[in-house]
């Protein structure tokens, strides 16, 4: 019966253009379409996710307005203030061209990005429900708030950016953990990030976590929060989703995994945004192979700054590695955690790539650069104690030895164990009865009451 009162039941995602957004969005929507509803995705030109990936869901395009200098400056915060201060006609004129080509197939609800904060008001002017979608940890959410607390309150910046002291109401950071980044100044941040903060008008929150990683972060935000909140993760392992990429996935690397011993290979890839300069790739190198393991490294292109690709490896160091390495642009990076060469993740501690690597069973080395990255290291390590954070500057020699630890020393044996149980608690949280798999359910349900 659930079947026959969904499928005349469509749902509207409306992701944030990034990488790190658009895949636990589209693996959302795909858990959704299994239980039977239609999938529209309404999204932006810029970094438009591929329709032939999905061809259950239904793809619209909507102008941005970005333009072409908004796009290289790389910032993302003011591309996504810029998206919400664009595309308020655009999203509404789709939306509307939607409900009206299809009048059987009415829009239950709106699913949009914490970050597409826009889309909220024309939906409530439509009439239409909605229900945000959170791609990172409540732990950054609730470290989020405390900035946005101490900027307010003009205690940011700080003297000491670096500050070892703890940061109020929320275990286990520093002041030095802070989310912030880069990209745009403090007040452009504290504005964005004010706006996703903001649940007034949505039906409920969908969180891509999970008790067993979270239980009292999660236990802190549901007693602040005036709206329920579904804790459903990790997305990736609910549905076979496609794959969501952007870049081209190499598929050469899988071929050169299967040659490699069972847990024996290092992956390496700071995800989709981060970059660094010469002097930390080449320390990055050096620490690679001194370690004497093999290693899959994904050097995005553009990720070092001043060049395109890896022009900038030192000298030798290809010659020296020989079979041992294994360079790629983009991996298909699910694929490559759940291969059983893999030993160990090194990563930049991106939500998705912490959730992928830890409901992988996969041990990490984690070297963050910015935003939600800092606060998932501490927890990889400080809390989880499933990984080895390096707060230093890159270092080869910390490197050897931190590779050595996480893959082959025995002292890093009780990681690695760890690791596993903590596959394990994933696993049964997605398992009938698990908090998980309770929650999707209630989710469906909640929808179909919409
Ligand atoms: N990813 C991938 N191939 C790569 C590197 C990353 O498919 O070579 C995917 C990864 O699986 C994850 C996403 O890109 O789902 C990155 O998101 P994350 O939140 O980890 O970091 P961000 O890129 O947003 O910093």
């Amino acid at each position: 019966e659930m079947e026959k009162k969904t499928q005349s039941n469509r749902l509207v995602l409306f992701p944030c253009p990034y990488q790190g957004h658009i895949n636990p969005m589209l693996q959302l929507g795909s858990f959704l379409h299994s239980k039977g509803f239609s999938i529209t995705v309404i999204h932006t030109q810029f970094n438009s996710p591929n329709p032939s990936n999905h061809p259950d869901f239904t793809f619209f395009p909507i102008q941005d307005g970005l333009t072409a200098e908004e796009i290289s400056s790389g910032n993302a915060v003011a591309i996504s203030l810029a998206i919400n201060a664009n595309c308020t006609a655009s999203f509404r004129q789709r939306l509307t061209q939607v409900m009206e080509q299809d009048p059987e197939n009415k829009i239950t609800c709106l699913i949009h990005d914490d970050v597409m904060y826009f889309t909220k008001a024309v939906a409530k002017d439509l009439n239409i429900p909605n229900i945000m979608l959170r791609t990172t940890s409540v732990t950054n959410f609730l470290a989020r708030t405390a900035l946005l607390r101490l900027h307010s309150k003009g205690h940011i910046p700080f003297p000491d950016s670096r500050s070892l002291n703890p940061l109020p109401d929320v275990d286990h950071l520093r002041l030095k953990d802070l989310p912030t980044n880069n990209f745009d100044t403090l007040e452009k941040y504290s504005e964005l990030a004010g706006n996703a903060h903001d649940v007034r008008t949505a039906s409920a929150i969908v969180w891509n976590t999970t008790d067993c990683l979270e239980q009292s972060s999660l236990a802190q935000i549901q007693q602040q929060c005036p709206v329920p909140i579904f804790s459903i993760g990790p997305l990736h392992r609910i549905e076979a989703a496609a794959s969501s990429s952007l870049l081209e996935e190499d598929t050469t690397c899988i071929g050169w995994l299967d040659k490699q011993s069972n847990n024996a290979v290092i992956y390496v890839s700071l995800g989709s945004v981060a970059s660094i300069n010469e002097k930390e790739l080449a320390e990055m190198a050096w620490g690679l192979a001194n370690s004497k393991q093999p290693f899959l490294w994904v050097i995005r292109p553009g990720s070092v700054s001043g060049s395109n690709w890896m022009e900038q490896l030192p000298q030798g160091f290809i010659e020296e590695i020989g079979e041992r390495g294994y360079i790629v642009k983009w991996a298909h990076q699910r694929k490559v955690l759940s291969h059983r060469a893999i030993g160990g993740f090194w990563s930049h501690c991106g939500w998705n790539s912490t959730l992928e690597s830890l409901s992988e069973g996969i041990p990490m080395i984690c070297t963050p650069s910015f935003g939600d990255q800092n606060v998932h290291s501490r927890y990889v390590s400080l809390v989880w104690k499933v990984g080895l954070h390096l707060d230093n500057e890159l270092e080869r020699g910390e490197i050897e030895r931190a590779v050595r630890k996480l893959m082959v020393d025995a002292d890093g044996g009780v990681m690695r164990v760890r690791a596993k149980d903590l596959k394990e608690k994933i696993e049964v949280s997605l398992r009938n009865g698990g908090s998980s798999y309770s929650f999707l359910n209630k989710l469906v349900e909640l929808i179909m009451s919409l």
